[in-house]
């Protein structure tokens, strides 16, 4: 199923790109919840992380590294949560995995 993200990807449709390679993008969040809200996501569609294989390992791997590195670049030096919404119950609304990079704020625990 094609999301917005796939349209991301594509160029269809713009998005502020803050690091892009051969297998992920990250970009700012449209709606940002704080000051910094960033999405990386896999350029492969994988639909939630419920539907990642085995064969995805190396990708989400490399998914969490490309996180670290965006909020480095960002300067998040005081901290930031990562956060992977999977499923209806968890408030999941655009069905292409992705890793939510939030900071720039002190962040509540635990999350509502
Ligand atoms: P979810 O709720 O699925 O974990 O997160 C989806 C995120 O995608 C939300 O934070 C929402 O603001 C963001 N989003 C939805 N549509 C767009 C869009 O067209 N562009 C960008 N940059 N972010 C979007």
């Amino acid at each position: 199923m094609t999301t917005i993200f796939d349209k991301i990807i594509r160029r269809q449709i713009p998005a502020s790109i803050v690091y892009e390679d051969d297998l992920t993008l990250a970009f700012k969040d449209v709606n940002p919840q704080a000051p910094v809200h960033l999405l990386v996501i896999p350029k492969e569609p994988i639909p939630q992380l419920a539907q990642a294989e085995p064969s995805h390992q190396a990708l989400l791997g490399h998914l969490l590294l490309v996180a670290q590195r965006v909020a480095a670049e960002v300067g998040l030096t005081n901290g930031y949560r990562l956060v992977i919404n999977n499923g209806q119950d968890a408030g999941q609304t655009v069905f292409h995995l992705h890793i939510h990079i939030l900071g720039g704020r002190p962040l509540a625990w635990p999350p509502g």
